[in-house]
């Protein structure tokens, strides 16, 4: 794609930088929403842009703004930094090269629900990205731009960052809250949704840094314009990491839309010489196994499109399988991340991702026949539906489709060749 939405710096060299940022029109919608729209104007923008939660869910952004009570005060916004899906790597790309419209984005939506104080939850391991976000928080406010009493009106806002130590789960929104609030990260039942009771209890809108990243440029050209890309249900571009077997693996900005095909071929420079294309998970490890063949290759990549498959976008972190890898072998690594990072607040999930892991790993290793396969199936199958978060349940997503869709590669593991033997 020739035009950039969201990675602009790869087009605008220093983009980084607050004065080359301000010269491409930047901070100019926060403070048209500051200066000139009541808040319910810039819900309703974004609304009618139809942008959707990029963490995953695709959840409607302006519809869950419009959430927020307005006889419970005060309001927050946390900007969801916690990028830590297998795959994943589109958010850290946003904040290192182009933190101020993420910035400008959060704060936005800080003013559209009346927010003061806005937190940036990023992960453990991105300590560096903390770091430059705090030096450009305070360029913001040497400039005028963050700070007491914005643009000679009554909005204020702060913004702080705060570090997560490492666990996969404190991405899941309520665990993430927890965390935030200084307590052990394990999520809370919902509902309530963070809407009506999130940080201290209060309404509090939490959206992934990449969906923020939307906010200005619809504000600033209207939610029309925003529709001239990507499909009727799910507008816009999305950041698709590319990853596993592909020659060009990366970041790619594209519209909602494009095919199998031309993100893994066209742009990723298809499979490595002399392999074959055999499977593809969109959403990183949270995902079920889509095997890949002539027909599926043209689908359309959007929020809709991937439900006949009984699969989701999710982030988006395509990570692509040829015919080098035995699906027994990715669903023992799977299941090994999920037993590993488990809260174990629920049963059904700290047993059944030890159990599942136990199975795989006598699988792969050849110590079990086709009967502890069956085991495996049927403990994940059990699962299903009865976790306190979606972490349990998209543990046991590789390991259904997998056994489901590649029963031959479990079959040759346990009977013929173990892969760890
Ligand atoms: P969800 O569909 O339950 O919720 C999505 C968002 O909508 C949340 O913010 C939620 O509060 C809000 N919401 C939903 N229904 C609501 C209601 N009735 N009232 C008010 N608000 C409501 O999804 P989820 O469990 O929050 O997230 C799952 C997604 O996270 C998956 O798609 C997965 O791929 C993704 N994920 C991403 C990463 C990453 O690193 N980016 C890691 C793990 C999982």
């Amino acid at each position: 794609m020739s035009e950039y939405l969201i990675l602009r710096h790869r087009a605008i060299p220093g983009l980084e930088r607050l004065p080359v940022y301000l010269e491409h029109q930047g901070f100019a919608a926060f403070k048209k929403a500051v200066m000139e729209l009541p808040p319910a104007q810039v819900i309703q923008m974004v609304k009618d842009s139809g942008l959707r939660g990029r963490g995953g869910a695709g959840f409607p952004t302006g519809l869950k703004w419009s959430f927020l009570p307005n006889d419970l005060w005060p309001h927050y916004v946390v900007a969801n930094a916690d990028e830590s899906e297998p795959g994943t790597f589109k958010d850290r790309e946003i904040m290192e090269s182009n933190p101020f419209q993420f910035l400008e984005g959060l704060m936005i939506a800080a003013y559209a629900v009346q927010a003061n104080v806005a937190y940036i939850y990023i992960r453990g391991e991105y300590w560096h990205i903390a770091r430059w976000l705090d030096q450009k928080i305070a360029e913001l406010e040497q400039a005028g731009l963050l700070g007491e009493r914005l643009f000679g009106t009554d909005y204020s806002l702060r913004i702080y960052t705060h570090l997560g130590a490492g666990a996969y789960i404190c991405g899941e929104e309520t665990a993430l809250l927890e965390s935030l609030e200084g307590k052990l990260g394990q999520p809370r039942l919902r509902p309530p949704f963070p809407a009506t009771a999130g940080l201290y209890n209060r309404p509090t809108v939490v959206n992934n840094v990449e969906t923020l990243a939307n906010v200005p440029l619809i504000v600033l050209n209207g939610p029309a314009w925003y529709h001239n890309y990507g499909t009727d249900k799910s507008p816009g571009t999305k950041v698709f990491s590319l990853s596993g077997c592909v020659n060009r693996p990366g970041n790619y900005e594209l519209p909602f839309g494009v095919t199998f095909r031309e993100l893994i071929f066209e742009h990723g420079g298809g499979v490595p010489e002399g392999r074959t294309l055999k499977a593809v998970m969109t959403a990183g490890a949270s995902s079920v196994l889509i095997p890949m063949d002539e027909s599926v290759l043209d689908t359309p990549m959007d929020y809709e499109s991937l439900n006949k498959f009984g699969g989701s976008l999710g982030s988006a972190s395509v990570i692509v399988l040829d015919d080098s890898v035995n699906m027994a072998w990715l669903t023992q690594k799977t299941v090994n991340f999920f037993k590993h990072e488990s809260c174990g607040k629920c049963t059904p999930c700290r047993e059944g991702t030890y159990w599942m892991n136990r199975l795989a790993e006598r699988i792969v290793r050849g110590k079990a026949g086709l009967r502890e396969v069956e085991l495996l199936y049927q403990v994940a199958r059990q699962m299903q539906g009865k976790c306190l978060c979606a972490l349990g349940e998209f543990s046991t997503l590789a390991v259904v489709s997998s056994i489901d869709r590649f029963r031959a590669d479990f079959e040759a593991v346990v009977t013929k060749e173990p892969i760890y033997g």
